[in-house]
């Protein structure tokens, strides 16, 4: 408890000088224009630290620079994906910071220097975000680009940036002058070098050349870890001898396997994941079903579940915005006001979502020629295309699919989402549903596959579409985030009942979800025929009372705000 008391006197008073919590993400979607996020977990992560800023919190983060981007979205006519870099205006967003660490890779020095970002939060308290980088002429060539690009290269090339966040994050935070860290949180495994660098500090400050229990306990009090990805392969895990040539001298750590190898084989591996849950006092997953997938997976581990959330301010558009404003007062400085959602009169909130909808339609007309109208019931589907997200569920019986246009009077559909460039397949998903667009416009069904889904993207589609059509492959999804940011928006879900929709879902209260018995494509066309469609187009009233709802109920808890609140009370003080 006096942890406790220290950290919210001098963390959250007038003085936020000393920061307490280090947050460690390989991706951090920070603003629209900067491209240092390929999908979920940076935006996560931004949203964290957003609120983070607006809750006054003494939090501090670190990530890549990640200069060239993830990549930007090309698609030709025939709907093929090509790549290009993505670069954006550093100097613009970021102040460059003087202090430099050394990191030994392989035996070559690295030299590391950082930009800082500052997050503002909505009461003018800030956090800075640390983007660190290897372009610094001392370093050779190849080292130089380590820090340029976000998940590409190979084993070799993406240990060397794993080091580069988690060993030379620490250092950078340490010559940065933040020397009263208390919690170092881990989102997603990429990051877990940081503990071999605790470790180190540990075997240093008491003079010793061996890990023994009371030092693993040292560090494990200031670790927190947030696994995200419910399938093994998602994993990240080096060759053991590549980890030992890579990562040098530190014979204490490679004598502890068990810190680092997955229980049950012996696989002459370093796997993240087993790091990051063996050197942290709290694990958590993002959702509640997605905490029990991970408990099967990693079975001597307790592993705690606090559900993702995002953050309203990011995700609300402008005409919503207004309405809450309106109706909702405080709701940018408290998410849980978004109760008050409920007072909003049909016709006020009808308005809105048809200005957001009016939004979109002019940004497909304008980027893809296709006029869309505003009275046409339009659904939204926008997720990495890779198979698992199984994008061509809504096509699986296509005279059915038509059926339920000529019932809706018309269907228009809006998809977007990049496929990784080394997924094959998924690019082909897209080309798939790109040439799909002659056949249904012909049924009444327009399509159109918008280019280079990023966060400004993102806030149109989900405010703008009618429905927000989810169909990963359970248990595959871990949380999703999107159908939380269209709910904000008064945009209901029909989704699997995966990741946090198990949570969010109210039948017919707060959306439709897809039952898997008789099948997910059946489940799927059944609810559209039977439930929204007639909401939408006989029963406006009712359709409307879904969306308010979806404010009301999903809005208040699937927030940034209420989910930081539960790390502090779970992980940080703990
Ligand atoms: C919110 C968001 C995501 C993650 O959404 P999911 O529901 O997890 O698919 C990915 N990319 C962008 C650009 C986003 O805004």
């Amino acid at each position: 408890m006096l942890e406790l008391t220290g950290f919210v006197r001098e963390g959250r008073g007038e003085m936020m000088t000393k920061r307490k919590i280090a947050y460690f993400s390989m991706e951090i979607a920070l603003d629209a224009g900067i491209q240092t996020y390929a999908g979920g977990l940076g935006i996560l992560a931004g949203d964290t630290l957003r609120a983070g800023a607006d809750m006054k919190l003494p939090v501090c983060a670190v990530t890549l620079l990640h200069r060239k981007g993830y990549f930007r979205q090309r698609l030709d006519d025939s709907g093929w994906q090509f790549e290009e870099e993505d670069p954006w205006e550093i100097e613009k967003y970021l102040t460059p910071m003087e202090s430099r660490v050394k990191i030994t890779l392989h035996g070559r020095e690295v030299w590391v220097r950082s930009w800082q970002y500052e997050i503002e939060g909505v009461t003018g308290a800030s956090i800075p975000v640390y983007l660190l980088d290897t372009d610094v002429e001392e370093n050779s060539e190849w080292d130089r680009h380590l820090t340029d690009r976000l998940y590409l290269g190979d084993f070799y090339f993406r240990i060397c940036q794993e080091a580069v966040l988690g060993l030379g994050g620490v250092r950078m935070l340490r010559a940065l002058g933040h020397d009263e860290l208390t919690r170092y949180h881990m989102n997603e495994g990429h990051s877990a070098f940081l503990g071999l660098e605790l470790l180190d500090e540990e075997m240093i400050r008491r003079g010793m050349s061996k890990i023994d229990d009371e030092m693993l306990q040292a560090v494990r009090r200031k670790c927190v870890f947030t696994t995200h990805t419910p399938v093994p392969a998602g994993h990240d895990q080096f060759p053991l001898e590549m980890a030992r040539e890579v990562l040098g001298h530190h014979e204490a750590f490679f004598k502890r396997r068990d810190l680092f190898e997955p229980v049950k084989c012996a696989a002459d591996c370093l796997n993240m994941t087993y790091l990051a849950l063996n050197l942290s006092h709290y694990v958590n997953g993002v959702a509640k079903s997605h905490a029990e997938v991970s408990r099967l997976m990693f079975a001597d581990h307790e592993i705690d579940s606090i559900t993702n959330g995002v953050h309203a301010r990011t995700w609300v558009c402008p005409s919503m915005q207004s309405l809450f404003e309106r109706w909702i007062p405080g709701w940018k400085l408290d998410s849980f006001n978004m109760r008050s959602a409920l007072n909003i009169p049909d016709e006020d909130l009808w308005r809105a979502h048809q200005a957001a909808k009016g939004d979109l339609c002019n940004y497909i007309e304008k980027e893809r020629g296709e006029r869309f109208s505003l009275d046409v019931l339009t659904l939204g589907f926008a997720r990495r295309a890779t198979s698992y997200k199984r994008p061509k569920l809504l096509f699986e019986n296509k005279e059915w699919l038509f059926e339920i246009a000529r019932k809706a009077g018309g269907l228009q559909l809006v998809f977007a989402g990049k496929a990784h460039p080394g997924d094959e397949m998924g690019k082909f998903f897209i080309q798939d549903i790109v040439r799909m667009r002659d056949e249904f416009r012909e049924r009444g069904i327009k399509i159109v596959y918008l280019e280079n889904y990023d966060m400004a993207l993102a806030q149109k589609l989900v405010s703008g579409v009618d429905v927000w059509l989810n169909t990963p492959l359970p248990p595959m999804e871990a949380s999703g985030t999107s159908g939380m940011k269209a709910a904000l928006n008064g945009v209901p879900s029909l989704s699997v009942l995966d990741g946090w929709w198990i949570e969010g879902r109210i039948e017919g209260v707060t959306g439709w979800g897809i039952e898997s018995e008789g099948g997910d494509a059946r489940s799927l066309y059944e609810k559209l025929e039977r439930e929204i469609v007639p909401r939408y187009c006989e029963r406006r009233g009712e359709f409307i009372s879904v969306m308010r709802h979806a404010i009301a109920l999903n809005g208040s808890f699937f927030n940034t705000q209420r989910m930081l609140l539960q790390y502090l009370e779970r992980a940080y003080f703990l």
